[in-house]
């Protein structure tokens, strides 16, 4: 079930704020990382990525229609935040909130990211009119993780990008399944099993049962995805459907072996269901 819908601001590379760092390339850089370890902890997440849109208005449009067509508990949309000039000193992170009841946890996540990093906690802070706040269903925070014309914080933000990323993780965790177990620091030696979001040219992920995700690249609707996930990650109703389709004679009971063994990939499942419903059709 997903848990935390999560996307980074703006469109393209270039469309947000730019000076030492790259806004947008690094939001992007936060939320896969984010993702990844969301899903070595097996919290529900999709990833939202603007790669279409050509003005601020389409990507607002889009980053909250995406937002909206899932289900989950909390939205969440990662920045960098700038000020005119440049600085030496240190600025810090900062979390958004509109909804009065999001100002603990705004303040908690920007609070732990500061611990984290030892980047200046500028703390919770209510916006009222940003889109992403007023527009998306669920409880929603924008973290605008440190500012791209401060030398200082980009200086914290490069050297602690793996432990900010985790100190996110762990709040939205936190938001979505109180006691959840958190997650420690990864010794960056050690691989993760997890699929490679870094050109996630399309923005939702499909968590199957039996593939870990499947590339959703070539589904035209989101809807469609939404409702097999509810099939894919329903060990007994894939086991029912093979079932029936070998009781029906229209595929072979090698398959239900397979299926038990975890050897079953999504594509053999969807190959078998073409198989089946054809053969109503004879
Ligand atoms: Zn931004």
């Amino acid at each position: 079930m997903n848990l935390i819908t999560i996307s980074p601001g703006h469109y393209l590379p270039g469309t947000g704020f730019h000076d030492l760092i790259d806004e947008v390339t690094e939001a992007r850089k936060v939320v896969n990382r984010v993702v990844q370890l969301l899903r070595v902890a097996s919290v529900g997440v999709i990833q939202v990525v603007d790669n279409t849109s050509t003005s601020s208005a389409q990507n607002l449009d889009y980053i909250i229609t995406h937002h909206n067509k899932t289900s989950r508990k909390l939205d969440v949309s990662i920045h960098f935040n700038a000020t005119s000039g440049r600085h030496d000193t240190g600025i810090g992170t900062e979390v958004l909130y509109q909804n009065d009841k999001m100002r603990s946890f705004a303040n908690k996540v920007s609070q732990s990211i500061s611990n984290a990093s030892t980047l200046r906690n500028r703390g919770g802070k209510k916006r009222i009119n940003l889109p992403f706040l007023y527009n998306t269903d669920q409880p929603a925070i924008i973290i605008e993780v440190c500012f791209v014309n401060s030398t200082v914080d980009v200086a914290i933000y490069k050297e602690k990008f793996e432990e900010i990323c985790i100190a996110i993780a762990n709040e939205l965790i936190q938001f979505v399944k109180p006691g959840h177990p958190m997650i420690k620091m990864i010794p960056q030696t050690m691989s993760l099993e997890v699929p490679n979001v870094e050109d996630d040219s399309n923005s939702l992920e499909l968590k199957s049962i039996l593939d870990k995700t499947i590339s959703t690249e070539n589904f035209t609707e989101s809807n469609l995805i939404d409702q097999l996930e509810e099939v894919l990650t329903n060990h007994e109703v894939i086991k029912r459907m093979i079932e029936k389709g070998i009781s029906e004679n229209t595929i072979d009971d090698v398959w239900l072996e397979k299926f038990e063994n975890g050897l079953l990939t999504t594509s053999d499942l969807f190959g078998l269901t073409t198989l089946m419903v054809a053969a109503t059709l004879k």
